[in-house]
C-alpha cells in the first residue's frame, strides 16, 4: 500500500479500537488522548517503509515517510535500508534470494513493530518529557505526511517539521497528566507498525511475516495474497475503495467516541 492509505489504516484502527475499549472494556479516553493516540498510530503506520530511500543529495524519491523532514529522513532511511539489507544477507538461509536493495524486510517484521513500540514505551519512561515530545514530533510529521500528503507536499518539509514541533508541543502540554509517561504512545507506535505489515501482507509482494521463523530453508519468506486477490500497490482499488473504507471506520468510530460527550454536554438523556 501506499503512505496516505497506510497512514489512514493506522487512524482507524486505533479510532474503533479505542472506541470498542470504551464501549465494551469501560476504558474512557479524552478527546485529546484520543487524537493524539490516532495520530501517533497513523504516524506509526508509515514507519516500516523509513526502509525506502531515494535521491538523498536531490532530495527526491524515496516513500512518503521518507520525505517527511526532507534530506535528514531521505538520509535515515538510506542508512535503514543499507542496514536491513545487512541483516537480511547475514541471515538469510539457502532458499532465501540475494537482495541488493533491503525494502521490505527488517523494519516488515513483527519485532520491528515490538521494538518500536517497547523502545518507544521505554524512551518515555526513562527521559519523560522531551522524549515524549519527541517521539510525538516525529509521528506527528509522519501523520502529516501521510494524511494531508497534498497539503504536506505543496507546504514542504520546513512547514511539515514546524508544524509537528508545535503540534507536538502542544499536545503534551494538553495531555492530561497521568498519561504522559506513556504506555499508551508506545502502544499507538507498535500498533502502527502491525496495521502497515497487514496492508503490505494484502499486496503481491507481501512481508517476511514469520521472521524470525525459519520455514524450509527459509528464513525470509514473503507472505502476501495470492494473485487473484492481492491488491496493487497505487491501483484504483487501494486509493478509491481501501481509502473509502478507512475513512468510513474512522468517522463512524470517532462519532461513537464523541457522541456520549456532546450529549451529555447539551444535557440531551439517551
Ligand atoms: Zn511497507
Amino acid at each position: 500500500m501506499m503512505g496516505p492509505q497506510h497512514a489512514l489504516s493506522g487512524a482507524a484502527t486505533w479510532l474503533a479500537g479505542s472506541w470498542v475499549a470504551a464501549q465494551f472494556f469501560d476504558y474512557p479516553q479524552s478527546a485529546t488522548t484520543i487524537a493524539v493516540g490516532a495520530a501517533v498510530c497513523a504516524g506509526g503506520a508509515l514507519l516500516p517503509d523509513l526502509d525506502m530511500s531515494g535521491k538523498v543529495t536531490k532530495g527526491q524519491g524515496g516513500s512518503t515517510v521518507s520525505r517527511s523532514f526532507g534530506v535528514a529522513s531521505l538520509f535515515v532511511a538510506e542508512v535503514i535500508e543499507k542496514i536491513s539489507v545487512g541483516v537480511y544477507t547475514a541471515t538469510k538461509l539457502s532458499k532465501d534470494p540475494d537482495r541488493h536493495n533491503g525494502h521490505r524486510t527488517l523494519t516488515h517484521t513483527l519485532p520491528f513493530a515490538a521494538l518500536m513500540g517497547f523502545g518507544s514505551i521505554w524512551l518515555c519512561t526513562r527521559y519523560g518529557r522531551w522524549a515524549v515530545i519527541g517521539i510525538l514530533f516525529f509521528m506527528f510529521g509522519f501523520a502529516l505526511r501521510g494524511l494531508f500528503d497534498k497539503w504536506a507536499d505543496r507546504a514542504g518539509w520546513v512547514i511539515v517539521t514546524l508544524t509537528s514541533g508545535a503540534a507536538a508541543y502542544f499536545a503534551f502540554n494538553f495531555l492530561p497528566s497521568e498519561n504522559r509517561g506513556y504506555p499508551m504512545i508506545g502502544l499507538a507506535v507498535g500498533v502502527g507498525c502491525i496495521v502497515h505489515l497487514m496492508g503490505d501482507i494484502v499486496t503481491r509482494a507481501g512481508v517476511p511475516i514469520l521472521w524470525p521463523i525459519p520455514t524450509g530453508r527459509r528464513m525470509w519468506r514473503m507472505i502476501g495474497l495470492p494473485d487473484t486477490f492481492a491488491i496493487e500497490a497505487g491501483s484504483k482499488v487501494e486509493t478509491t475503495v481501501l481509502r473509502t473504507v478507512f475513512t468510513v471506520i474512522s468517522l463512524v468510530a470517532g462519532a461513537g467516541l464523541l457522541a456520549p460527550a456532546l450529549l451529555k454536554r447539551f444535557d440531551i438523556e439517551v
